[in-house]
């Protein structure tokens, strides 16, 4: 089953179902200020949780492009480390406001994956949360998951990997349990079970969080239970792909396959050459999703909030692609096979291609333009290192300031060769600059004040001293 036929599958399952087809919205929130991204697809219906909105329907379904690249939110770090996390994916979710509740929630879930999705219900396991016996029972009783396969699960904040099963929206307001669904891939891939200490690999993967709005939260503390207890789901289109297609890794579904391809294409166009599973493919194929979807909902590359995330993330590409011996911009080139995969699903991306691979483009030959020059500075840098060293804050600052790398691009190059770099140190660099270019703005507005004729007020010596130390 290809990619669109699971989505569309997923969509049409709701809709029969009572389910109001919703479309994505835009990767960059309408309606809240405070994140960076929509990272699922629930942020487009926040207010119809509260209450705050109204619509004309109690249950919707909807598949959401996604951005997890920064904020709550991070997998950009895991990219290229495990087969499960992109930048950018698809979140397949059904909703209720105020209409189903656990019941129906598990219930549709599980008909979805056994009977329209024909998974086989031995390699299914579920997590509930720990003090959540409802969901056990229906689970366990109705659906007639047996014991052993169903794990209860605290809340594990702050753990990178580990499962968490208590979901909140913010410190106070709608909160609850959830409950997940994990796919088995079998005993050929490393990882354990959810709870286990090797939950981190990749053998049992979450396909699906189904999250239960119970409470309201309060400022105290205390939860309130919602007149109106909510639904909201979400599976990663990615994941669900993998598990259909019978394969174990994210980027070994045919849409990532075709835009490895195409990279590949590129590098090879440029003399260099390259294995298909070469994790820098990979990496690339993530990226130019994340990057040509973001430029598509209006961000532009820049050094500031959401333009220096997809700045950082179209770095990133460009220095896998410098890796595997690409000197010239090939990113941008990927925009029209990306068009090919997604334009269908996604008209917003047919219809805005050619500016979006204008806008990489010219962000592709302002890098070249620095990085060799870099990548020299890193590697004579890291060779100068023991095994398992730390790059000092210097090198990375100067990098960043003379030759835009972002502190993340050097630390994965670091990480690569298993070393790290020294943050703070880096940090203190940053700060030290901050603080003389303000110093010499400051000097400079003086100097222009008294040029332009206005009276400056003397502050004494004092204060030209403190200017003066730090230019
Ligand atoms: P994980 O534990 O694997 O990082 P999660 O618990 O952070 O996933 P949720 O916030 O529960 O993910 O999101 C709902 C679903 O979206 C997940 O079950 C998964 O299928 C999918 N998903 C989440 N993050 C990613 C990602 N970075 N790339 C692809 N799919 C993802
Ligand atoms: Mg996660
Ligand atoms: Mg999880
Ligand atoms: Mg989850």
């Amino acid at each position: 089953m290809k990619v669109a036929d699971i989505r569309e599958k997923f969509l049409d399952f709701f809709a029969s179902k009572g389910h109001t087809k919703v479309a994505s919205s835009s990767l960059v929130p309408g309606n809240d200020p405070t994140l960076l991204f929509t990272n699922s697809g629930m942020v487009q219906f926040k207010d119809v949780f509260t209450g705050k909105d109204k619509r004309p329907y109690t249950r919707a379904t909807s598949s959401q492009r996604s951005v997890r690249a920064g904020g709550k939110h991070n997998d950009l770090e895991n990219v290229g480390y495990t087969a499960r996390h992109h930048t950018f994916f698809e979140m397949l979710g059904n909703f209720s406001f105020g209409d189903y509740f656990k019941e129906n929630a598990i219930q549709y879930a599980w008909e979805l994956l056994t009977t329209v999705y024909k998974l086989p219900p031995e390699r299914l396991y579920v997590t509930v949360y720990q003090e959540d016996d409802e969901a056990y029972s229906i689970w366990n009783k109705q659906v007639g998951v047996p014991a052993e396969r169903i794990i209860r699960i605290g809340d594990n904040k702050g753990a990178r990997y580990a499962s968490d099963n208590f979901w909140q929206m913010a410190d106070t307001g709608p909160c609850g349990p959830c409950t997940e669904i994990f796919y088995d891939h079998g005993p050929e891939v490393w990882g354990g079970p959810p709870g286990s200490p090797e939950e981190d690999g990749d053998r049992y993967i979450e396909v699906w969080n189904l999250v239960f709005m119970q409470f309201d939260r309060s400022a105290d503390g205390v939860l309130h239970p919602l007149p109106k207890p909510c639904v909201d789901t979400g599976m990663g289109l990615e994941r669900i792909a993998a598990v259909l297609q019978h394969v174990h890794s994210n980027y070994e579904i045919d849409l990532f396959q075709t835009l490895i391809k195409a990279a590949a294409r590129e590098v090879t166009a440029q003399g260099n050459a390259v294995d298909l599973t070469n994790n820098s493919l990979r990496v690339i194929a993530d990226h130019i999703r994340a990057c040509s979807f973001l430029v598509v909902d209006g961000v532009i590359p820049g050094n500031e909030g959401r333009g220096y995330v997809l700045r950082r993330i179209i770095r990133r590409a460009i220095r896998h692609g410098y890796k595997l011996g690409c000197r010239k911009p090939f990113f941008n080139a990927l925009v029209g096979d990306l068009v090919a995969e997604m334009g269908e699903a996604y008209p917003e991306l047919a219809k805005a291609a050619a500016q979006v691979q204008s806008i990489l483009k010219a962000e592709e030959e302002r890098f070249f333009e620095t990085i060799e020059n870099g990548m020299a500075i890193l590697d004579s840098a890291l060779g100068a290192l023991p095994k398992g060293g730390m790059l000092d804050g210097e090198t990375a600052f100067k990098l960043h300031d003379t030759y835009g790398f972002p502190l993340d691009l050097t630390a994965d190059v670091c990480r690569e060769r298993e070393m790290s770099v020294d943050e703070a140190a880096f940090d203190a660099a940053m700060n030290k600059q901050k603080q003389q270019a303000r110093a010499a703005g400051k000097f400079k507005m003086d100097a222009d004040l008294a040029y332009s004729g206005v009276a400056t007020e003397f502050k004494g010596y004092d204060a030209l001293e403190v200017a003066n130390a730090t230019i």
